[in-house]
Formats: structure tokens, sequence, C-alpha cells
């Protein structure tokens, strides 16, 4: 298949380009598209063929559910048996935004949609022209082959779905970097099931009571069944082995130095992910800087960059520094554990 790659301007009110990759959503066809979070690989939600070609492009196991994109509220009644209050009140507070909610499904919304669940995931993207334009749900996971880093960039989903989709819009890079917050508001007390740039400490501040699912924390064993099926599956994996090193900087910056020389001389090359403050300090390896501490948005906006950088560059190893597990540091914190497969050591 050839992929087309349309360049849009998002300064301009409405791209006549996005008419014709709202066509090849309207007939089942797969566009690649910038959302405020990460790139989307965009279907018709409501079309079973259609997400299936989604899981074949990603490489995705079909039991994890894709999350389906409206353009406006009036769309949500048809998706969904019940809007509970929780909903109501995140909805009117975070959409559109970077906010799933998992909701009890209506008939229309098929299986091969929701992995099978009787629920199903909705978001509205703050920038939904092109749903708007296709005139239907759009499912849309990360554009990305199952089990590499999101795509935060065009070039990105270029790398990973060239020839396996009709389109890819380049709207540039995505604002925020990391996917959407994912909470579960169809039971009784609402879950939050993925962190991301909508905190614990934000809906909390919507709704008083939110738990969190334990998949979130740290990895799960073999016999307990995550929430969010998705959390079972290694994540934005780096190709190489990855250490993340929690503690004090002065320890953290001197472990990983002391590592990265022992691996250097033992023939491997190795990255090091650090942040501004302390760039100056590392002695050796290939040093990537994904933010600033001070300004959490922007390490959140670099990681999953950062690692395909490293996967360009084939790094045998890679350390990083950590981050607080607070506001958006739970959602980074999350990302990066599940990069290093768990593998993390405190100094
Ligand atoms: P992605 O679109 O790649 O960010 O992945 C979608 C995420 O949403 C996965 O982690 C899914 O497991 C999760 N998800 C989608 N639908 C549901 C659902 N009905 N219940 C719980 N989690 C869901
Ligand atoms: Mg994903």
């Amino acid at each position: 298949m050839n992929t087309k790659v349309i360049q849009i301007d998002k300064e301009r009110d409405l791209d006549p380009q996005l008419f014709e990759a709202a066509d090849v959503i309207k007939n089942g066809g797969l566009v690649g598209i910038p959302t405020e979070t990460v790139y989307g690989l965009g279907a018709n939600a409501l079309d079973a063929s259609a997400s299936k070609k989604i899981y074949e492009a990603k490489g995705r196991p079909s039991d994890n559910p894709l999350i389906a994109h409206i353009s406006c509220m009036d769309e949500l009644p048809a998706l969904v048996s019940e809007i509970p209050e929780a909903g109501k009140k995140l909805a009117e507070k975070y959409w559109p935004g970077p906010l799933t909610m998992v909701f009890p499904k209506s008939d229309v919304v098929p299986y091969g949609t929701t992995g099978g669940l009787d629920t199903v995931a909705i978001r509205m993207p703050s920038d939904p022209i092109a749903i708007r334009l296709a005139g239907v749900p759009v499912a849309a996971p990360s554009a990305n082959t199952s089990g590499r880093p999101s795509p935060t960039k065009a070039k990105h989903v270029i790398e990973d779905m060239d020839g396996k989709i009709e389109m890819i819009i380049d709207g540039g890079e995505v604002g925020i970097g990391l996917e959407s917050t994912i909470v579960d508001v169809s039971g009784e007390i609402p879950m939050l099931l993925r962190p991301g740039a909508i905190t614990i400490e934000m809906l909390r501040e919507t709704l008083g009571r939110v738990e969190i699912d334990p998949a979130i924390l740290g990895p799960l064993s073999a016999d307990v069944k995550p929430k969010a099926p998705g959390m079972k599956y290694r994540h934005y994996a780096p190709k190489a082995e990855m250490t993340l090193v929690e503690g004090e900087m002065e320890n953290v910056v001197s472990f990983i130095n002391r590592e990265a020389k022992a691996a250097l001389e033992a023939g491997k090359s190795v990255g090091i992910i650090c942040t501004e403050e302390s760039r100056s300090l590392y002695e050796g390896g290939i040093l990537k800087v994904i933010g600033s501490r001070e300004h959490e948005e922007t390490v959140a906006h670099n990681l999953f960059a950062v690692l395909r950088e490293f996967d360009d560059r084939q790094v045998d190893c890679i350390f990083s520094e950590s981050f607080s597990k607070d506001r958006l540091g739970q959602a980074i914190m999350n990302r990066l554990c599940k990069a290093a497969g768990y593998h993390i050591v405190n100094v």
C-alpha cells in the first residue's frame, strides 16, 4: 500500500486536505492523526472490520481494546448505555482534552473495537476536526507498532506505519507527548487505569474519591487481571536494556557514571537519560536531555522521542534518572518504569 503523507497547517481553520483524510476513515481505511497527546491510528470505531485493520497494522493483540474518539458531546449517548454522574462531571471539566473515560457500551459499538469487553473507552480530543468531518467516532490507539514507544512526531508514524495505512496527517509535534489519562467511571468508585496529563490530584478535586489501579504502580503478578487490558503488555520499550535509577541526585549520578564506565570498558554503547539540571555531571556515554525538572511538562513532551532516538543510535544499554511520582510525575514514571521493564535500581 502507498501511504500518503499530508502536511496540514494547524493555524489554518480548516485545511481542505482533511476532507480527504475523513473520506479514508468513512470508507473503512486507516489514517495517522495528530492529537494533543500522541499520534493516533484512526479508523471508524463502529466498523469492526476497520478496527481489525488497526490491530493488524500495529501488530496489537486483539484483546487490547481501542479508544473511541468523538468530536462533540452529542456523539456520546449513542455509544454508551449509561452516563454516570462522575462521567458527566469530568466531561464538563476536561473535554475536549487528554482524558479518556470508560463507560458501559451500547450495542452500536462492536466487540471488535472493545477487545470483547462490555465497556467502551471514549475521549474527546482537543482538535477533533478530522473526526467531525468523518462523521463517525474514530477508534484511535497510538500510531506505533505494538510495543514500541508511542509516536510524538509524524516521522515516528512514518517509521512504523509506512506502507501499512492509507494516509498520515503531519500536524507537527504533539503538545503533551504522553497518552491520555484513562479513568473508569462505569463502576461505583471511579478508578484511574492509566496516568496522564489530567492527574490523580485533578480527578480527586473534581470527584472526591478516585481509586488507583494497582497496575499503575508496579508490575502485575501473573494471576492479577488488569482493568485496562493494555497494562499487561510490555509497552513503550526501547530496543536496548534500560535501567531506571532512583535515589538522591548525587547518588544517581555517581551510580550511572560508574555503571556507564564499566559498560563502555566492556565494549558496549551506553545511553544516558538526564535532565537540564544534571547534564554537566556525566562523564561518558551518549547523553540525551529529556527536559527540565523545573518544568516537568518538558520531560513528558520529550520522553518517547528520546527512547526512539536511542533506538536509532542502537545503544546496548540505557540508564535513566527518575522523577517524583506526584502530579505529572506519576505519568512520567509510569512510562519510564514500563520502558525499563520495571528494572529499577535504588541507590
Ligand atoms: P492506546 O490507544 O495505545 O493508548 O491504548 C488504549 C488503552 O486504553 C489501552 O491501555 C487499553 O487497555 C485501554 N482501554 C481501552 N478500552 C478500554 C476499556 N473498555 N476498559 C479499560 N481499558 C480500556
Ligand atoms: Mg499505545
